[in-house]
């Protein structure tokens, strides 16, 4: 071989060497960002939208990769709405006949109470979540669901989990009485689980709230309950839902590991828990539309008059 045709060989061996490369480079990042994809939560959400079940979907139907059918129901007061209450206040308040009846109605349907923290666990494979868990929680830490909602979750074999403001138990403001500390600790003492509402309930995403603020909210949450309980939540749950991506650096750096939101929604993404979503219930809410949306009969959040969508 001539040197000529030499070099000629040696470079159509680099020219098919560099388009391998490529060619495999291009096979493999076009394969990965498609399964990243199906496991996010926006891309389970719409093919949730898409796939609309009229009856109930049991939950490894729906499982998606990492997602998982669990409802999270949020509450905030359970008992009679005082006089003097205003629209806001009513659709926060949930009778205790209410309640009781969708606690009854979850139990002759076969679900089963987990925690938040089971979640996590789960998701590091640590826990493993029964065929139709649902999570009941409780924000700000209000005195009635102590004394109306926690006697009927032991009644029916489930348990809760209380989004605590730790600045506020034994206080009140208007009508919302914060339970004492010892309330708080005797229901952890009997299996509730309480989780961290910020120590003050300020709104995370207004702007004059800076990083190291958030900070010392949340890590002093976190230290609040450990004075208090002698335990380390490393759950959150968002004052009105509201969170900015300096929000979540702050609270994982407080040492968070779930973040509870208020965006309507039953599937949780093992993988994105920082952006948990649930399922409200309205104060006036008739049984038969609690049962639609946990069947996923109706769509929730569509139902839901944008002026009362104030969460606390
Ligand atoms: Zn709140």
């Amino acid at each position: 071989m001539s040197r000529g045709n030499k070099i000629y060989f040696l470079g159509i061996a680099m020219l098919l060497a560099v388009a391998s490369i490529f060619g495999a480079a291009y096979f493999y990042y076009s394969k990965k960002p498609a399964a990243a994809k199906a496991n996010s939560l926006d891309a389970v959400n719409i093919s949730k939208s898409g796939d609309f079940q009229p009856l109930a979907v049991p939950p490894e139907a729906v499982q998606k990769g990492r997602a998982i059918a669990l409802p999270i129901l949020m509450y905030h007061h359970v008992g009679s709405l005082p006089a003097g209450a205003d629209k806001i206040q009513a659709d926060l308040t949930v009778r205790s006949v209410s309640f009781e009846a969708q606690a009854k109605w979850l139990k002759e349907n076969g679900y089963q109470s987990v925690s938040l923290n089971d979640i996590y666990l789960a998701s590091l494979g640590k826990f493993v979540l029964p065929k139709k868990p649902v999570v009941f929680t409780f924000d700000d830490g209000y005195e009635d669901v102590f004394q109306n909602a926690v006697p009927i979750l032991k009644k029916y074999g489930f348990s809760g989990s209380f989004g605590i403001i730790t600045k506020k138990p034994g206080t009140s403001a208007g009508l919302n009485f914060y339970a004492p500390w010892g309330d708080i600790a005797a229901a952890y003492m009997n299996g509730e689980e309480v989780v961290s509402h910020t120590q003050t309930h300020f709104d995370g995403s207004n702007p004059k709230y800076t990083a190291g603020y958030i900070y010392g909210e949340l890590s002093g949450s976190m230290a609040d309950i450990k004075n208090r309980l002698d335990i380390t939540t490393n759950i959150l749950i968002y004052p009105y839902g509201h969170y900015t991506p300096t929000y979540i650096v702050e609270a994982k750096k407080a040492g968070y590991v779930m973040g509870i939101t208020v965006h309507e929604g039953d599937i949780v993404n093992l993988d994105d828990l920082m952006r948990i979503p649930r399922v409200r219930v309205h104060g006036a809410e008739t049984l038969r539309r609690f049962e639609d949306v946990l069947l996923h009969r109706t769509e929730s959040s569509t139902t839901t008059p944008a002026k009362l969508t104030r969460p606390r």
